[in-house]
């Protein structure tokens, strides 16, 4: 591989002060370094051009079951959207659910060179990784499912702390996981029966807990753990008007567990879960309240889950919620329980300018990115395909950065949404800076991976370059340039190779997948002799089949933490 330096261009790499300074990026063997000796060199001339670390996407659901049930739904999603066969690529289909090769060379072709799955059910999690096996250029990682699991739940209910954690981390590398993820924690164990969790304090049947004391008490083990990343948390009430006070009591029910300020809770596709009102007629935005207490705390993170007017598949772990769903759109709908662990619910969904609540939806999650102040507290994300499927990206980035971008679509959109939207009060445009923050730099901190997410040495050679230049293009004004550029990237560069040019893939790569392996210090929470016994009991597969061997990774790249139990 030979070394590469891009010259000239315009650097955006926040995690390290860099703001648009004209300078050089060095890279060898796959890293930045500090300056390159040798001759043997490729040069990219990136003079008038945006260089940033290559896009970090936190929550894309791209792989496994449920995925692929929506794949198996949905036909019609396939038939217009077909990427054919190239020297270089693999052909696929699809559009919001695409097949995999093709996530991979969507999301390379805007200049993303990580994405996290983030609903893996620990059971499914053999196909989750055969998927991200073949899902190239893109580097990887999943989150288990925990918040409804029959093993954290139990130990949780008795205030067993540490053997929840002793079980948390052996399925954190049993599943070759990455972080925590509570999706409306127990209302999905509730959803088994029909039933579910109205608040985060209505107990969980049959369980003797509550959602709040398995939030709180997650929280806890991911500390004791020292995960990379915080417990990742699909709220309680997700979808329904009313929702931001419980969206507001999940933040609150962790803020005195902070540590040294940082954050402790990651509160996904928060659009979701910030609408105000009694039901769907007084419908409101609800995203001031939730800014408001952002703003003023340390122990929070989130992201957009952005909509955009199209028809797109939603799809997520929160079985109840898709049931409300299915009755709203008379859509055709799968229901699906995971034995023990967790439940799924998937509907095609179309978003409408048209539509009160469509539109409201659309200026709540704008309304957040641009009412919480400091973008390392809020990122870009539609919860693909959930809001919309991640190919819209430029868009968004568009009304992020430019207000007019906001107000001529503002104007089209149903007429009393366009009266309750706070967007037309709101100045705030994001800078190159601030978007590097909310699409890669903040991401990856708040994910923990150290070496993505910026330019210093040592840092993955991960990097986009997007042919705008910021010394002439006004994004205010001109954002259609900056839309077109973040479409397709000039350059897209894996690992010190160049793998994308002028929007076109050159090379395909493989990307490694990430995952945590925690060490006890303590051999006695070596949880696996109960662990058999109780899948003897309750599950169809045997506890060695459970088990997803590292080999099975076609790229493992574990990250090993020192736990405290
Ligand atoms: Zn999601």
């Amino acid at each position: 591989m030979a070394d590469l330096l891009i010259k000239n261009g315009f650097v955006y790499d926040p995690l390290n002060g860099v703001n648009g300074e004209k300078m050089d990026i060095a890279i060898s063997k796959g890293k930045i370094v500090d300056k390159l000796d040798g001759k043997r060199k490729k040069i990219i001339d990136a003079s008038g051009m945006v260089v940033m670390p290559g896009g970090v996407d936190i929550h894309s659901h791209i792989a496994g079951p449920k995925v692929n049930a929506g794949r198996l739904l949905r036909p019609e999603d396939h038939f217009k959207d077909v990427e054919a066969k190239t020297e270089k690529t693999r052909s696929g289909v699809g559009r919001s659910i695409p097949s995999t090769f093709t996530t991979g060379y969507r999301y390379a072709r805007m200049g993303y060179t990580t994405v996290m799955e983030p609903a893996m059910p620990p059971l499914m999690a053999r196909h989750v990784h055969e998927e991200l096996n073949d899902t190239p250029m893109i580097d990887k990682a999943a989150y288990p499912m925990l918040g409804d699991c029959w093993f954290v739940l139990e130990p949780l209910a008795k205030g067993l702390i540490e053997q929840c954690a002793a079980y948390v981390a052996w399925t954190m590398e049993a599943t070759r996981g990455y972080a925590m993820k509570l999706v409306n924690p127990g209302g999905l164990e509730a959803w088994g029966f029909g039933r579910n969790v109205r608040n985060i304090d209505d107990p969980v049947p049959y369980f003797n807990i509550t959602p709040r004391e398995i939030i709180q008490g997650l929280c806890k083990v991911n500390q004791l753990l020292h995960l990379p990343h915080t417990i990742h948390v699909h709220t309680n009430n997700l979808g329904k008007p009313g929702n931001y006070e419980t969206c507001l009591e999940t933040m609150k029910c962790v803020e005195n567990q902070g540590n040294d300020g940082k954050p402790v809770i990651h509160v996904t596709h928060c659009q979701f879960s910030a609408f105000k009102g009694s039901d769907w007629r007084t419908f409101e935005s609800g995203a001031e309240e939730i800014a408001k207490y952002v703003n003023t705390r340390s122990h929070v993170t989130t992201d957009m889950g952005q909509v955009v007017f199209t028809d797109t598949t939603t799809m997520t772990a929160d079985g109840p919620f898709q049931y409300i769903l299915y009755q709203l759109s008379h859509n055709k709908w799968i229901n699906n329980d995971v034995e023990a662990e967790t439940s799924a619910g998937i509907v095609p969904f179309k978003y409408k300018r048209s539509s009160f609540v469509h539109a409201l939806q659309w200026s709540i999650g704008l309304e957040l990115a641009l009412m919480i102040e400091d973008p390392w507290k809020i990122y870009m994300t539609t919860d693909h395909p959930n809001a919309a499927p991640f190919i819209f990206y430029p868009k968004i980035i568009s009304w992020l950065m430019s207000r007019v971008a906001r107000e001529k679509l503002l104007k089209k959109v149903n007429k009393r949404a366009g009266h309750k939207s706070l967007l037309g009060t709101l100045d705030r445009e994001y800078s190159f800076s601030e978007l590097a923050i909310a699409t890669r730099a903040g991401q990856a901190r708040a994910l923990g991976l150290k070496e993505k997410g910026h330019l210093g040495v040592g840092a993955d050679a991960d990097i986009a370059i997007y042919n705008v230049n910021p010394e002439q293009v006004d994004p205010s004004k001109q954002f259609r340039l900056v839309r077109k550029a973040f479409k397709n990237a000039a350059y897209t560069i894996k690992d010190g190779e160049i793998v994308v040019k002028d929007g076109e893939i050159v090379k395909s790569v493989e990307g490694k997948t990430f995952w945590v392996k925690p060490e006890l210090t303590n051999p006695i929470f070596e949880a696996s002799p109960r662990l058999k016994k109780a899948f003897e009991d309750y599950y169809t597969v045997q506890y060695e089949n459970y088990i997803v061997p590292e080999h099975h990774l076609a790229v493992s790249h574990p990250i090993t933490v020192k736990a405290e139990v």
